[in-house]
């Protein structure tokens, strides 16, 4: 017969610091003493895999190394530190962030809850990891990998990403941070959820949570955590435009109104429900004449919209005012300025295979 679960907080933090102690992961941000960094390294995590983030965080340290070089560092810059990491939002939020920091804080990362979350870009998340993790603080943190280890130690079930099943994560996360090492305790259960609780095949028998863990004992592991459905994917058609003139290929920055990728560069490009759709936007907002024939095309997912990108040749006779901010760029210029994934793609194409 198996036997009954009993945990308290108190054995729920021991048994799983212990764990954390000994199998943790190696990682540039652990055990440093510095609020930067750990806000940084913060930031690039969100929504993103920590092998991903390794090479980027380096970087971004490197050349930007504390708030007072990021608050006045070029936007561009810090788009182009970001670039290929994705969700730029966080890379403008950071910086924004950065100068709230400089300006309003004497340079200083803000301790309390109250304060910290009036920066750009921070939630109840980031807040929880930023003030345990870089200033001891006993705050709770859920994230993906919360939400699956708890929904598998408690037998949660229904949806807890939104409404009461979010709130009742919430609760026990606040029941079970320890007053001491709290940063400690909250990477222990991220860590868990990424190395033994996988969302398929959780890894049971290697884990330290077993004797305390509801599905594992019902054979539940795989049915949990149970997620509201999925949004429909929306399929996009977007066309974009190589114009050259003189060696120099047009390229234009996205404005504050675009709905994605904000200050970042591409080549004259519109959506449309259908290609055609799109170029004849095109021509008209840039007066440039089409070539009916595509010479690359590439594919890339943003949340759920599945965006197919073609690249037409134009002609341009500078007849028309161009509205945004464009520039002539030349090969070395293109290299420098920050593309995103699908528009990076065919820069690179363009580089490699445009004769100007
Ligand atoms: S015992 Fe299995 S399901 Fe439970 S927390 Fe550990 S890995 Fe996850």
């Amino acid at each position: 017969m198996a036997k009954p679960i009993t945990s308290t907080p108190a054995v729920f933090q021991q048994t799983l610091l212990k764990w954390y102690d000994q199998n943790k992961r190696d990682l540039p941000w652990r055990g440093i003493q510095n609020p930067y960094a750990t806000f940084v390294s913060e930031m690039m995590l969100q929504q993103t895999q920590v092998k991903t983030v390794i090479p980027f965080y380096g970087r971004f340290l490197k050349e930007l190394p504390n708030w007072k070089a990021l608050a006045k560092a070029k936007p561009e810059k810090v788009l182009k530190l970001w670039e290929g990491l994705g969700y730029y939002r966080r890379a403008r939020n950071l910086q924004a962030a950065a100068q709230m920091i400089v300006r309003d804080f004497g340079g200083n990362l803000p301790d309390t809850l109250e304060e910290i979350v009036k920066l750009p870009g921070v939630g109840p998340y980031s807040a929880g990891a930023i003030l345990s993790i870089a200033y001891q603080k006993p705050h709770p943190l859920v994230d993906g990998n919360v939400i699956r280890v708890f929904s598998r130690i408690f037998l949660l079930r229904g949806n807890l990403k939104a409404g009461e099943g979010h709130k009742r994560v919430w609760e026990i996360a606040k029941k079970l941070i320890p007053a001491k090492r709290p940063g400690d305790f909250n990477q222990a259960l991220m860590e868990l959820g990424a190395t033994v609780c996988f969302s398929d095949n959780p890894q049971c028998l290697l884990c330290p949570m077993r004797s305390q863990c509801q599905a594992s004992e019902k054979g539940l592991q795989n049915e949990l955590p149970e997620m509201p459905k999925a949004q429909e994917t929306v399929e996009v058609s977007m066309a974009a435009l190589l114009i050259g003139n003189k060696g120099k290929i047009l390229v234009k920055k996205r404005s504050h109104e675009e709905r994605w990728l904000k200050g970042m560069w591409e080549f004259p490009s519109a959506e449309g429900s259908s290609f055609m759709e799109a170029l004849k936007k095109l021509e008209k907002n840039t007066g440039a004449k089409a070539v009916l024939r595509e010479i690359q095309s590439v594919r890339h997912q943003i949340t759920h919209h599945k965006i197919h990108l073609k690249l037409f040749p134009a002609s341009f006779s500078g007849k028309k005012k161009l509205t945004g901010e464009h520039l002539w760029a030349s090969s070395k210029e293109l290299r420098k300025l920050p593309f995103a994934s699908a528009q990076n793609k065919l820069r690179d194409w363009v580089l490699k295979n445009h004769k100007p």
